[in-house]
């Protein structure tokens, strides 16, 4: 984000006596005009009366048109500009506002056109699902300068994209076997011979399965999220923000059921194709290219987590607390799973 105070080394010495000042004298909002509270969009702090553009709370930087978006205050029923007024009534249709109302919906108002998921969820269900998931997972860079820390997170969105995530890790891939199947008789060139292909995956079913552990994984990262001091007192980031990254990151994660099935079916058309290797293959093989694909996975969580802290948060050492988290989460989850079916039977 660009800063727009003064102290940068690059300029020089004639501009950097006359350029401040003009930047300040055109962005601070007319305050006396202003009646209103305007919280950090980070630590939630009143930015009120403030002349840089710096947070005094958490120190974050930030964009005056972003923060107080003046040109969008305007009544929600008749659109009149609300700006200047001290009684909380609309003069042209009546109706009373609310100053914290009006000015969440003046900053929602900059994020619509971007149409992700999170702002776009009940009016363009599929496209910007489908836009929403394809940036997160493939370009995370676009997806964060997308967001703002001014834009109040989605709870709602956030969670159905995660049930999302976590219904393609648990299912998608029974949905494409079929399909696989019918597109390895074609190009193994034995159609009407129908070879059922077995797959060595099957994610296993109860408690203790795969997708339980990963569903269970997930839950418990997010708890220890909570627990790193830096960001949640330092830089006073809250939940909700954080929800915002986490529920991004896992984004490519939750297509590693579907690639491990895949590869798998890559495997044996391969041998199919050659049989003189055939007998060279064992089930090692197949474990591997999973525990492979799995790794990947995860790598690719973490580091989306760490660019999320790093461009929308921006926290320093997200690296840290992403490895961390997945790593504490990881163990506790094991430790879960180990004893939480017996105790809910024994609830019973
Ligand atoms: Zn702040
Ligand atoms: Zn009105």
């Amino acid at each position: 984000m660009a800063n727009l105070s003064s102290s940068s080394p690059h300029i020089d010495a004639a501009a950097a006596v006359s350029a401040p000042m003009r930047i300040v004298a055109e962005n601070v909002p007319d305050w006396e005009k202003l009646p209103l509270a305007v919280p950090c969009g980070r630590c939630g702090a009143d930015l009120h009366s403030l002349t840089e553009p710096v947070c005094h709370s958490c120190g974050l930087e930030f964009v005056w048109d972003e923060v107080l978006p003046v040109e969008q205050l305007c009544c929600r029923f008749c659109s009149y500009h609300l700006m200047g007024l001290t009684e909380r009534r609309c003069p042209e249709c009546g109706e009373r506002f609310d100053w914290a109302e009006v000015l969440s919906a003046a900053r929602a108002c900059l994020w619509t056109n971007n149409n992700l998921f999170e702002q776009q969820w009940s009016r363009k269900p599929f496209s910007s699902l489908f836009r929403s998931w394809r940036l997160a997972a493939f370009r995370p860079g676009k997806l964060w300068s997308k967001y703002s820390l001014q834009d109040e997170p989605q709870i709602l969105p956030l969670l159905l994209f995660a049930l999302m995530q976590w219904a393609v890790f648990a299912f998608g891939w029974q949905a494409l076997a079929p399909l696989v199947t019918r597109a390895m008789n074609y190009f193994s060139g034995l159609e009407g011979s129908a070879i059922q292909f077995s797959y060595f995956f099957r994610g296993g079913q109860g408690p203790r399965s795969l997708p339980m552990f990963v569903g269970l994984w997930y839950g418990v990262t997010f708890i220890c999220f909570q627990l790193y001091v830096q960001s949640k007192h330092l830089y006073r980031v809250r939940w909700q923000q954080i929800l915002r990254v986490y529920v991004h990151s896992t984004a490519f994660a939750a297509w590693a059921m579907v690639l491990w099935l895949v590869v798998e079916a890559g495997i044996d058309l391969t041998l199919l194709l050659i049989p003189t290797i055939r007998p060279q293959i064992n089930n090692n093989l197949y474990l591997n290219a999973g525990r492979i694909v799995l790794w990947l996975a995860i790598l690719v969580t973490w580091l989306s987590i760490w660019l999320g802290y790093r461009r929308y948060l921006r926290v320093p050492h997200g690296w840290a607390v992403a490895g961390l988290s997945l790593w504490l989460a990881y163990l506790l989850t094991q430790l879960l799973q180990l004893y939480l079916p017996d105790v809910l039977i024994r609830l019973r």
